[in-house]
């Protein structure tokens, strides 16, 4: 049986990397797979069959299981989130740093992101060492890298070794900038592989992955078996998961043990008088909980938002099925319940939440909107 990692989707039909052969093969997926609605993403492992070795094509016949499910970037299988932020240029914003740190844990809860701090060549040995005093002790890895000195870099390089790799982070805060250093022929290779299985440029906005080389670091490059980067098209801030307002908490290990202790239940822990987080805000940086307090503000008016949007949907009635006078009314698949279905989303039990979403679909023929979960098979 010859099994493959699909590198990336294209107009009807996927990239898939077949490492025993080392090759990469053109595919389409198998009729069955879009009947059965299984959905293909970037890092899915798939089964391949009808291999053309010449014409480097093939059929993708099943999907193997799934470690995990990224929606935002749309990948599966993916080891790590390395969140990367500038000291400078763009100047650092505790706040953005902390909204991808919330996102990721919600996206990738097996791993907790690393933090790299690029252009640390523009920043003062005090300002560097400010950063790590925040991140560090919350048990998150902080690599403090420029590309420009090559600080850091390699500590870089020995994380990313045989694993699938996420870079997270606005742009000009140097992503492309570390890992050219790591490997000068990325973008080359990159290239390269365009032009020779004749895919030209895609204009999806699905991920991609890359083959890591180690070309700056040779002894690293000798050990790893397979290291990956997940290119993504990168996403609107306005696309950030949020939790919900009381379970933001959930994502702040230092406030988490003072909301434990907090005698309100139902407590947002902002400005209750007697709450126990508030009364011990001397224990937490001022930076933290300033972004606790902004992304509960900001899950508070998603969260609304929605409500008032499904109340909308909840009163319009849809007609389905039969013939005249004999169709039913049914409401339609409501924002509010299709939230409750992915707040229940956990790794691991991503199938469940696409069958809970098409199933609903069936019931009331409401177009659900999973674009964020993935690229359907066409
Ligand atoms: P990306 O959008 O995150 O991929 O960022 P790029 O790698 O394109 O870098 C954006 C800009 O920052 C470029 O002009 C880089 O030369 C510059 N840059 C990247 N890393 C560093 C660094 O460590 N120090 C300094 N001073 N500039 C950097
Ligand atoms: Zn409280």
């Amino acid at each position: 049986m010859v099994s493959g990692t699909v590198l990336r989707s294209h107009s009807g039909g996927y990239l898939v990397y077949d490492a025993d052969q080392n090759s990469v093969f053109q595919c389409t997926a198998r009729g069955r797979l879009k009947k059965e609605r299984v959905s293909l993403l970037t890092g899915d492992r798939v089964e391949l069959d009808e291999i053309n070795p010449e014409q480097k094509t093939a059929v993708i016949t099943a999907r193997f299981d799934r470690e995990n499910t990224l929606s935002r970037p749309p990948l599966a299988n993916v080891d790590q989130v390395i969140i990367v932020q500038a000291v400078h240029q763009p100047e650092w914003t505790p706040l953005l740093t902390d909204r991808y740190i919330v996102h990721f844990q919600l996206e990738l809860a097996q791993a907790l992101p690393i933090i790299c701090f690029n252009k640390s060549d523009l920043a003062q040995e005090e300002e560097l060492q400010g950063l790590r005093r925040i991140y560090e002790p919350l048990g998150y890895f902080v690599i403090i890298a420029s590309a420009i000195t090559g600080q850091g870099v390699g500590e870089l390089a020995q994380v990313l070794a045989d694993k699938v790799s996420v870079f997270a982070g606005q742009s000009g805060v140097g992503k492309s900038s570390l890992l050219n250093c790591i490997e000068p022929h990325l973008g080359l290779r990159v290239g390269r592989m365009e032009h020779e299985f004749g895919v030209g440029r895609h204009t999806t906005t699905s991920s991609e992955l890359y083959r890591l080389g180690f070309g700056n670091f040779p002894e690293i490059g000798a050990l790893q078996k397979a290291s990956w980067v997940g290119d993504t098209p990168g996403f609107n801030l306005l696309e950030l998961r949020h939790p919900l307002p009381p379970e933001v908490v959930w994502q702040f290990p230092e406030l988490l043990p003072l909301a434990h202790d907090c005698k309100f239940i139902d407590c947002l822990h902002i400005v209750e008088h007697g709450c126990n987080v508030v009364a011990n805000l001397d224990k937490v940086s001022p930076e933290r909980y300033a972004s606790y307090a902004a992304i509960v503000a900001d899950s508070q008016s998603e969260y609304k938002l929605r409500k008032d949007t499904s109340q909308k949907l909840d009163s319009s009635m849809k007609s389905v099925g039969g013939a005249h006078g004999k169709e039913k009314s049914v409401p339609r698949l409501s924002g509010k319940y299709r939230q409750i279905s992915r707040r229940r989303e956990k790794q691991g039990q991503v199938e469940e939440l696409e069958l809970e979403d098409e199933e609903a679909e069936e019931e009331t023929e409401t177009p659900v909107d999973d674009s964020d979960l993935a690229d359907n098979v066409e």
